[in-house]
């Protein structure tokens, strides 16, 4: 009788243990937002750079310094680094859940974490300095950590955040963790390229096709005759309500043929390797001589990308004579916000030089 109660007890008493655990587990998982503001963002994950794929989240603090910049979780701070380029002045958090934020280009670091380094550059008579903390600077969930800054290689006031794998420091897109921006805005598709490959076996842009947009989110292109292995290249950009006049990158490009998907990717995380790669993911001709970024919707020739497809469906599309082809694409931010392109492409011998577009359609405005 005596065991019996007491068993009741002790497995009442583990009940409340686990619940408290799976609600502190649960808070804990639970991400705060490393600014005070409504966040606006200058800068999406995974976005094309001139020599990498954005690390990270690029928030704008409204043109200040000195906003307070808070861990987003509780934790330890695993690394500290003072540069004059690069981070600038960046502090890494390591958290229970495996992973690592990432605040940089700060004005300057907490007091607590200010006397940490000072003393550090002190003792190194140094400004530049790296530090990798152990059980020294342990902080809360919601703690200032620092202040908010234009540091480093940063050509604006903002804040760069980054949550990365612990374990091998890879980036993951800080908006899975639930860093919420509010985007209701369809990204916007501005101009339509093919691709074929040339003789020397690159993928060469040899069309640029006029797009017309029907409404917000939809556009379509006249009847395209072509040939041969084509792939789409697309100049595009998102942006989000706190944020209309940035052009951010957007999130994933999904192809379908006749309703087929035939090519899917999407920036969620993102090996360092990647990064070799970068220019090869768009027409680098293009970029140079029109500082115009043209995303190939395809595998890249010779690239390794960790999150472009490999094998089938690489995104390029066989053209023959005399069939007709259904073309859907559809690019969307973060928020499955989604902008979609119609085409239809008949198989006809074409003359790259001098190539014919039927129906005269206006090219959409900015
Ligand atoms: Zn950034």
């Amino acid at each position: 009788m005596i065991m019996k109660v007491k068993s009741k007890k002790i497995s009442l008493i583990f009940l409340l243990f686990s619940i408290n655990l799976i609600f502190s587990q649960k808070d804990q998982s639970k991400l705060i937002p490393p600014l005070d503001i409504p966040l606006s963002i200058s800068g999406t994950f995974g976005e094309i750079r001139s020599s990498h794929f954005h690390a990270g989240l690029d928030i704008k603090t409204g043109g200040k310094e000195g906003l307070k910049v808070r861990s987003v979780l509780d934790g330890e701070v695993s690394r500290i680094r003072v540069a004059v380029s690069g981070y600038g002045k960046a502090i890494y958090v390591d958290h229970l859940n495996g992973t690592t934020s990432v605040y940089a280009h700060l004005k300057n670091f907490s007091p607590k974490i200010e006397s940490y380094i000072k003393k550090a550059q002190y003792e190194k008579k140094s400004y530049t300095i790296e530090k990798f903390p152990k059980n020294e600077l342990i902080v809360s969930k919601g703690e200032v950590i620092g202040f908010s800054g234009n540091t480093g290689g940063s050509s604006g006031p903002h804040l760069h955040f980054e949550i990365r794998n612990t374990k091998n420091q890879m980036p993951f897109n800080p908006m899975i963790f639930n860093i919420d921006v509010i985007d209701t805005k369809k990204p916007v598709i501005q101009k339509l390229f093919l691709f074929h490959e040339n003789n020397f076996g690159e993928d060469i842009i040899t069309r640029k096709i006029e797009i017309e947009k029907i409404k917000d989110g939809l556009y379509k292109t006249a009847k395209i005759y072509t040939s041969g292995k084509i792939g789409i290249g697309l100049q595009m950009y998102d942006n989000q309500d706190l944020s209309q006049f940035n052009r951010n990158g957007v999130h994933s490009v999904k192809i379908f043929l006749n309703n087929k998907i035939i090519s899917d990717y999407k920036y969620d995380n993102i090996k360092f390797n990647d990064s070799e790669y970068v220019n090869l993911l768009i027409d680098y001709k293009e970029f140079k001589s029109k500082k115009i970024r043209v995303q190939k919707l395809f595998k890249p020739k010779n690239s390794n990308i960790s999150f472009i497809e490999k094998k089938d469906k690489n995104g390029k599309i066989l053209i023959e004579d005399n069939k007709s082809y259904n073309l859907l694409v559809e690019i969307s931010d973060f928020k499955k916000n989604t902008s979609k392109i119609e085409m239809k492409i008949t198989g006809r011998k074409t003359n790259f030089i001098n190539p014919t577009i039927e129906g005269e359609l206006v090219l959409p405005e900015n």
